[in-house]
């Protein structure tokens, strides 16, 4: 049997996490049992049913590299099909008219209930099931029916899904029945996510939208790694690793029931972890649209040291800014700290000036001649490079020093040396 899934968001003009995960664990299924994955967008309801709405979706998951094979189908282009199968119904009985709507006939006894992949066995009592709503008195069918028709009718063979649509399911099987198409179709209701009370994940939570951490510097690869470790473990204990293997290892059988944390700090590890794979040009790339300067003229393995300190695309402007502006901002407290308060500032300051004047201008060789100066007035060089470092970024965190005053230049390294210690 070939796997035929579907991922089927409604048009909300924007991709929900959640929603990006369904869409990734259909994706991966597909991949993993050479299945084919169906792109459905549910746009039934009319006031939603924009163009533009859909947009931002499919860009989301092209992002994300989440590929379809079939589709996107529009399910409204369904409309004639779902209202043949309301007369059906109403035809052979298992419906009828109520005030207007139509309703679907629910036998007053018996359980429905089906072997979900996830949660194991649930069963419903028809009892407790009312006769629910097909067609609404405006004629139009309604979620339940035209969800359920649309996946018979483009043979899904796995329904794999948020945990929100298990009260759906009896009233979808029940019509299914009443179809005479419930077929063997397999069903993996995939665990809730939640913030870190527990509670569902919502707009208050934070960034809901896959485009938003895409905005905040988080890399594709990152954020569909983080995904899939939502609700899956790979059975080994290496979380971060590239989607080729995940594909591999994935098992819809292997997802758990338990409601799942979106933990944002998680997913900025994640993401290091991948910016850090990274080769420099690749880096160099991803972080183009993040900083208004080219990363294009720095050295390799410059690049790779501000590889090291990046947790998302938007740590590198700040990283560079000193690099590139015209003089440093200089942060007041670490001035204070470090060059109108710091020991033997004046006495650094002008001692690199006279040393830097003629030195070869590499990293090792500026080292070195900073480490003697502060040996000549007792600091270690942690100590002794503050109010240089200072001086030339304008704080006391950063990039390699060393690295950074070759990178910058003797000339601009000299003059900005010259200028701290005038202004002290
Ligand atoms: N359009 C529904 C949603 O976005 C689809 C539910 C389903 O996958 O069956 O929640």
């Amino acid at each position: 049997m070939t796997v035929r899934v579907r991922f089927a968001p409604s048009p909300t003009g924007y991709l929900h996490v959640g929603s990006a995960r369904t869409a990734l664990f259909n994706w991966l299924y597909a991949r993993a049992t050479g299945g084919t994955m169906l792109l459905r967008i549910e746009d039934t309801d009319a006031s939603r049913n924009q163009p533009d709405l859909v947009t931002n979706i499919l860009d989301a998951l092209t992002w994300l590299g989440i590929t379809w094979d079939e589709g996107p189908q529009f399910q409204s282009a369904h409309a004639d099909r779902h209202r043949g199968v309301v007369e059906g119904l109403l035809a052979s009985g298992h419906a009828y008219h109520d005030d207007g709507a139509v309703r679907l006939r629910v036998p007053e006894d018996g359980v429905t209930g089906w072997d979900d992949v996830v949660r194991g066995r649930i069963e419903f009592e028809n009892a407790h099931v009312e006769d629910f709503v097909i067609r609404r008195s405006d004629g139009s069918p309604t979620f339940l029916l035209a969800n359920a028709v649309d996946d018979v009718d483009a043979g899904i063979t796995h329904v794999i899904r948020g945990e929100d649509m298990i009260n759906n399911m009896p009233k979808q099987l029940l019509l299914l029945e009443a179809l005479g198409a419930r077929g063997d179709v397999v069903y993996a209701h995939l665990p809730l996510l939640v913030d870190e009370q527990r509670r569902k994940l919502s707009k208050r939570f934070g960034d809901v939208a896959v485009e938003r951490y895409r905005e905040r510097g988080i890399v594709a690869p990152a954020m569909a790694n983080y995904l899939a470790l939502l609700g899956w473990s790979p059975g080994d204990d290496v979380e971060i690793r590239p989607m080729a293997e995940i594909v591999e290892r994935f098992r819809l059988e292997d997802v758990h029931a338990s409601s799942a944390f979106f933990d944002v700090r998680k997913l900025t590890h994640v993401n290091a972890t991948h910016l850090r794979a990274l080769g420099p040009d690749a880096f160099r790339s991803a972080v183009a649209p993040f900083c208004s300067h080219p990363l294009d003229g720095l050295p390799d393995d410059y690049v790779r040291a501000l590889q090291e300190r990046t947790q998302t695309l938007c740590d590198v402007e700040p990283l560079v800014a000193w690099l590139f502006a015209e003089e440093p901002v200089v942060d007041p407290d670490a001035w204070a700290r470090a060059v109108a308060g710091g020991p033997h500032a004046e006495a650094l300051l002008a001692g690199a000036i006279a040393a830097y004047a003629d030195a070869p201008w590499e990293s090792a060789e500026l080292h070195r001649r900073l480490a003697e100066l502060g040996e000549a007035v007792g600091l270690k060089l942690g100590k002794a490079q503050a109010p240089i470092r200072v001086a030339v970024t304008g704080t006391t965190v950063g990039p390699p020093l060393f690295e950074s005053l070759e990178v910058l230049g003797r000339e601009r390294t000299l003059a900005r040396l010259r200028a701290a210690r005038a202004r002290l």
